[in-house]
């Protein structure tokens, strides 16, 4: 089977070290493969969008020298797709219509480590005065491993540890779990690369993949990049948007993140330089088995 990889930011802001990290480390990994690598924006949440911000990245990657093959897909123009198997997962008996507010559920949830677990309180149906707002898919009290190629084994049993969750939310969009399934599926993805902060979210993507019939694909976590106090380079933590005028040093910073020890003559490289270096030098195993590494 032929390799085919992805990287799909969200258009919350400009790209930055964090990103450019995870599009580096997707891309070498889909061409050390030979694999097709494609671009997919995931642009499902409006109120954490800025205009321009899906172009802001796309003329950012293509600064860099990123490729990708196929057309870039925008989730923004897929809800029938997202509706058609939303339809189908209902015939199946396995969603359900929930009326909970933010407040509710935190009043009735526990805290797991993943946050807050969801009671199940609307699973056998809707408090009469109450209307429905999200949708939720039924989880099963069994545990969903798989291999982690960064990370090694990891585990969760998503009825202990997050309760039923959401699939559409209250303003109507199709939720980030269930679309990214859908697209990686229509995508024929056979590998995903993406930051560890996602780790938590792959037993939830793994399940809705078993209920759909799909093939699980292989995943390959990598450490965020973090500030000093600890949180994910992002748009809220006001992470400084890449320079492209160096687009080589941060190339070669990228790369030192990823552990693939780029030598010293690559600073003073072009970009294409770098990336022939970078090319025939990947070496997934060496990035490091950690959930975030310092900026
Ligand atoms: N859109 C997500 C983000 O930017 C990434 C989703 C994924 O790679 O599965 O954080």
């Amino acid at each position: 089977m032929s390799y085919i990889g992805r990287f799909a930011p969200s258009p919350t802001g400009p790209l930055h070290m964090g990103s450019l990290v995870a599009a580096v480390a997707s891309y070498l990994q889909a061409k050390s493969h030979q694999g097709k690598w494609l671009l997919r924006i995931e642009d499902l949440d409006p109120p954490r969008e800025i205009k321009g911000a899906a172009d802001n990245i796309i003329r950012t990657l293509e600064q860099f020298g990123f490729e990708w093959d196929d057309e870039i897909c925008y989730q923004s123009k897929r809800s029938e797709l997202y509706e058609e198997i939303l339809q189908q997962l209902n015939v199946q008996g396995h969603i359900y219509s929930c009326a909970c507010s933010r407040t509710d559920i935190h009043a009735t949830g526990s805290m797991t480590a993943f946050g807050v677990r969801y009671a199940g309180t609307c699973r056998a149906g809707i408090a009469r005065g109450k209307s429905a707002r999200s949708i939720r898919l039924m989880v099963t009290d069994t545990s969903i491993f798989f291999a982690d190629k960064i990370q090694g084994n990891y585990q969760q049993n998503l009825h202990q540890d997050i309760g039923d969750f959401v699939v559409r939310r209250a303003d109507g969009q199709t939720a980030y779990q269930l679309a990214v399934v859908i697209d990686d599926a229509a995508q024929g993805i056979t590998e995903i690369v993406r930051g560890s902060d996602l780790l938590d979210s792959t037993p939830r993507q793994i399940f809705l993949q078993q209920l759909l019939d799909y093939t699980t694909p292989q995943y390959a976590h990598i450490p965020v990049i973090v500030n000093r106090q600890g949180e994910k380079l992002s748009k809220q933590t006001r992470a400084t948007a890449i320079d492209t005028d160096s687009a080589g040093a941060a190339l070669v910073h990228a790369l030192c993140y990823l552990q693939q020890q780029p030598p010293r003559s690559l600073r003073h490289a072009t970009v294409g330089e770098i990336w022939d270096w970078a090319r025939e030098h990947w070496q997934l195993q060496h990035v490091a088995r950690q959930r975030m590494i310092k900026a």
